[in-house]
């Protein structure tokens, strides 16, 4: 490792740590490219198939543990601490990281659920292949009557010796084409109240009775399916946490993801030392900050109010995803993480979008893609709506909602009577 003249890792987390940005900075410039301000993102989900670069980005940096540092070392981390883990994205957002939306399941929650939840030999057959991005992963929760409503899950795991058997739909299952695996949240005790008959498993997406049929959203994408299962064997091995505990490895996984929304991956494209993120560089190259101080100057507020909200958006977004690597759950944080990362991504969309004028009505119009895309994003990992509830209730103290069905057995329940 280089000596440097930089301060060595804060210790917000009281660790010391003798890695320095330099060091950093000595290990990648083998392993990644420079960012440039020609460098551009690709958006989360929206237009982008390529899973080359993806892989690519993670085979280099899998073995330096460069991408998921908190990991364990022999998981394809490097045993960071959250201070070093910090120092770490700081340096990384100076490289080309490509969209690792396909790979996101795997790294910002799969991940995290089996280091909390997985037994030994889960994490050992699971953990690298998702670090250095050779197998994909997706999540198998939502259903055609389980979306805000989770613990309404209906698809059934029933044990036969040391397998299970399992039946039902999954819908909006994002990354289900390229995935060998899912994290899949199953009913097993349809006689105990919805939230407590639950099991989550590990299912091959290429076993018998498992058909996936890719949905298309409205930015052309075809990246979430409908998944049928038709009594797929699932071996015992294959379930994450006791029987019954399903909800509680579901709540590990979801607070990671919300968390997870706008963290590291993509980022704003500015190079280091450059003080203009891309995106805003791009608003000026339209002209879209040239209207008149005084007059009409509404364009560039806007953009300076986003730039403002980004910001803290994103080191929200941080902290939640720091308190969630440092061992707890994100929590109430990863829902205000979320709600600002849609707003700020929303608000980016459409300015840029309308600045493009009549050429944004265009496919490869300014902004198109990130239009077309934007209302998904305040549904995918939990509604604005949910995310409210969730911030009133914990943070505020305010009444919880009815909550009717919560003690009933689920087989009792209007869904499970269906
Ligand atoms: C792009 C995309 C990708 C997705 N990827 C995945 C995936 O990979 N895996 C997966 O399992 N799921 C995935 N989902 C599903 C997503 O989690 C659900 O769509 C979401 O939880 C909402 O559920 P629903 O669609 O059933 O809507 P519903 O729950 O039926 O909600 C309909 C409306 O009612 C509102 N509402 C419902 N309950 C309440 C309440 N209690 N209080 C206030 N308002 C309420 C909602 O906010 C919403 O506006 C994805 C969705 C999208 C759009």
């Amino acid at each position: 490792m280089s000596v440097s003249s930089e301060t060595p890792a804060a210790t917000a987390d009281g660790v010391t740590s003798t890695l320095t940005p330099d060091d950093i900075r000595a290990a990648l410039d083998g392993l990644l490219e420079r960012r440039t301000d020609q460098t551009r993102l690709t958006s989360m989900g929206a237009g982008s198939d390529d899973l080359d670069d993806g892989r690519a980005y993670l085979a280099a940096t899998v073995d330096g543990g460069w991408h998921v540092p908190t990991w364990p070392s022999n998981h394809g981390g490097r045993d960071a601490s959250v201070a070093e883990n910090q120092l770490i994205g700081s340096v990384l957002r100076e490289y080309v990281v490509p969209d690792l939306y396909p790979f996101a399941i795997g790294l910002g929650m799969v991940g995290p659920a089996l280091l909390a939840h997985g037994t030994e030999e889960q994490q050992d057959r699971w953990l690298r292949p998702i670090a250095s991005g050779a197998e994909i992963w997706c999540q198998m929760f939502s259903e055609p009557e389980a979306g805000s409503d989770l613990a309404n899950v209906a698809l059934s795991a029933a044990e036969d010796g040391d397998v299970w058997r399992l039946d039902g739909q999954k819908t909006w299952t994002s990354r289900a084409m390229w995935s060998k695996w899912a994290i899949c949240l199953a009913r097993t005790d349809p006689d105990q109240p919805k939230h407590k008959g639950l099991t989550m498993f590990v299912i091959a997406m290429d076993a018998p009775g498992v058909d996936v049929r890719p949905l298309r959203q409205m930015n052309n994408d075809a990246h979430f399916s409908e998944v049928f299962v038709d009594g797929a064997v699932v071996p015992d091995a294959w379930r994450v946490g006791d029987v019954g505990e399903g909800w509680r490895v579901a709540m590990t996984i979801l607070s990671h993801e919300r968390a997870g929304a706008g963290s590291r991956g993509g980022g704003d494209g500015a190079k280091r030392g450059s003080r203009i993120p891309t995106w805003i560089a791009d608003l000026a190259a339209l002209g879209a900050l040239d209207d008149p101080i005084g007059t009409d100057a509404a364009r560039r507020d806007e953009a300076m109010s986003i730039y403002a909200a980004d910001m803290a958006s994103r080191w929200t977004a941080q902290r939640a995803a720091d308190e969630a690597r440092s061992g707890g759950s994100p929590g109430p944080a990863g829902s205000g993480a979320k709600l600002r990362t849609v707003s700020s991504y929303k608000r980016r969309a459409y300015l840029a979008n309308r600045s493009a004028g009549a050429a944004g009505m265009l496919e490869d119009g300014h902004g198109y893609i990130e239009t077309v895309t934007a209302p998904s994003m305040s549904i995918r990992g939990g509604t604005d709506e949910i995310q409210r509830n969730i911030l009133g209730e914990r943070v505020l103290g305010l009444p919880g909602e009815p909550r009717l069905d919560r003690d009933v057995p689920w087989r009792e329940s209007r869904r499970g009577l269906l």
